[in-house]
């Protein structure tokens, strides 16, 4: 019997967060084997089931730097400093997301895939394997049985550990319901999405402002709008999918038209295909996935969208993903740790960050359809900044920890919950002592 120097990871789904997770442990030393359903997307031409492109933020490009392609990516990279609102009537309203120079950054998803595989490749100890479909897991002994696409083969491959990164609907999650104890939950949004787009204008520049993440917030539904280097723009609608104003409801092109014309009238001259686009690209459901524990033994783990697909408002499903591959690393590497230690380690640190991201996305979709263009949360970000200048150690808006620090969320979310506490109490304090001077000045006769 031959002995093993490293422990054999075999990683299902080479999407984003596997991708990167082979590029940690590749890194690491370990065995690892990808298997994945789809075929190379760098050779073949592969139809992304979502978003072409993805922003990209502070948690992700630590993670990126750490297995060192964050300059490769960086370099297609465009920069989102703040949403650009588009009014009914076309108006414009440019909102910073932060501090000067901070910003989310627009990344192709299949350029960044791209990155992560080839330098997963370079190492020695990692082999990918393309349609490769996980059809069963046997988490006892963590040996994974795949189907070849377009074959009735099955190959049946053993390892130490088996990491589940087969995205929302994953594989590996789905055997894992079967064990004893095994909470999972799934819940649609009413919303879906498709996806159309602007194209370059002629000679290559961008049609709208470059550097923003474009809004078009109409209460109940909202379009938005991320650029992409080759002077395109990926747009997205999010709608009810049935019901008033949803997609549902058109059914023809001059539907379409005058949709668009009453609700998004500015973009209508920037999307020549739009008809044709909107009936040709699928409409797409939006969940989010709750599950525990991510680990068996020292068998199985799971991580990303198969242990946390969040609805994407926040724009952090990915990084979430990237997050997880940092910290399953750091469990994994931990000197004293057995592996059954590190994976229900790395579910104890991460499970209620997931939860927290997945809270957090649901409730920016109320703030980024139904909020950013009123005066009340205007006055509410002036504020936010205001105090963040003054105070930048002891208070920090939301949105500035998620996207621009790696404050965990949830650790996040408890002290937005402090500050704003204090903030209110600080609101309250003033106006008592704003009376207290007008009957102490009416008191005195003045
Ligand atoms: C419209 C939209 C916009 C988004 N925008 C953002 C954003 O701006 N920023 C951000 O951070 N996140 C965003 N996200 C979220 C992000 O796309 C996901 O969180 C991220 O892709 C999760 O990575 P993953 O590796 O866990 O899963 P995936 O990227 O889904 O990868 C899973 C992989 O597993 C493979 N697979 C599936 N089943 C099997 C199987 N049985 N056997 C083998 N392989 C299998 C798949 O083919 C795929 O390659 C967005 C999502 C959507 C829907």
């Amino acid at each position: 019997m031959s002995v093993r120097e490293q422990p054999k990871m075999i990683i299902v789904g080479a999407g984003l967060g596997g991708a990167l997770l082979a590029n940690y442990l590749g890194k690491a030393g370990f065995e690892v084997d990808v298997f994945e359903k789809r075929g190379d997307i760098r050779t073949a031409e592969i139809v992304a089931g979502r978003s072409i492109n993805l922003a990209l933020s502070t948690r992700g490009i630590h993670a990126l730097t750490e297995v060192g392609v964050i300059d490769e990516v960086m370099r297609e990279a465009i920069p989102m400093p703040g949403r650009m609102v588009h009014s009914v009537g076309g108006d414009l309203a440019f909102q910073p997301y932060g501090r000067d120079g901070q910003s989310i950054n627009s990344v192709s998803r299949s350029g960044l895939n791209i990155i992560l595989l080839n330098a997963a490749e370079k190492y020695g100890n990692v082999r990918l394997h393309f349609d490769h479909k996980c059809v069963d897991l046997d988490p006892d002994t963590a040996t994974v049985e795949f189907g070849r696409s377009g074959t009735n083969e099955r190959t049946t491959v053993s390892g130490d550990t088996v990491i589940g990164c087969d995205g929302a609907f994953s594989a590996v999650r789905n055997r894992m319901q079967r064990l004893d104890r095994f909470d999972y939950s799934i819940q649609y949004l009413e919303h879906g999405y498709k996806e159309l787009v602007i194209p370059a204008a002629q000679g290559g520049g961008f049609r709208m402002e470059k550097n923003a993440l474009h809004i078009w917030p109409r209460r109940s539904f909202m379009m938005i709008a991320l650029p992409n280097a080759d002077g395109s723009y990926t747009v997205t609608c999010f709608w009810p999918l049935e019901g008033e104003r949803s997609f549902d409801k058109l059914k023809s092109e001059e539907d379409v038209l005058r949709y668009f014309g009453e609700h998004f009238a500015d973009a209508v001259p920037l999307m020549p295909t739009l008809t044709s686009d909107y009936f040709a690209n699928p409409t797409s459901s939006l969940a989010t996935v709750r599950c525990s524990p991510w680990n068996y033994h020292d068998k199985v783990a799971l991580l990303g969208d198969a242990a946390h697909a969040v609805v994407p408002f926040y724009g952090q499903g990915m990084i979430a993903a990237f997050e997880d591959c940092t910290i399953l690393h750091e469990c994994l590497v931990e000197s004293g740790l057995s592996r059954t230690q590190a994976l229900a380690k790395y579910h104890a640190l991460r499970k209620e960050n997931g939860d927290a991201i997945a809270d957090l996305a649901i409730g920016n979709f109320i703030e980024m359809r139904d909020h950013v263009g009123s005066p009340a949360f205007l006055r509410k970000k002036k504020r936010q900044k205001w105090l963040h200048r003054l105070f930048p150690k002891h208070y920090v808006p939301l949105y500035t920890m998620v996207s621009f620090t790696r404050t965990p969320y949830a650790e996040a979310v408890r002290r937005a919950v402090t500050q704003d506490r204090f903030v209110a109490r600080l609101k309250l304090a003033t106006a008592s002592l704003a009376v207290l001077i007008v009957v102490l000045l009416l008191w005195i006769g003045l």
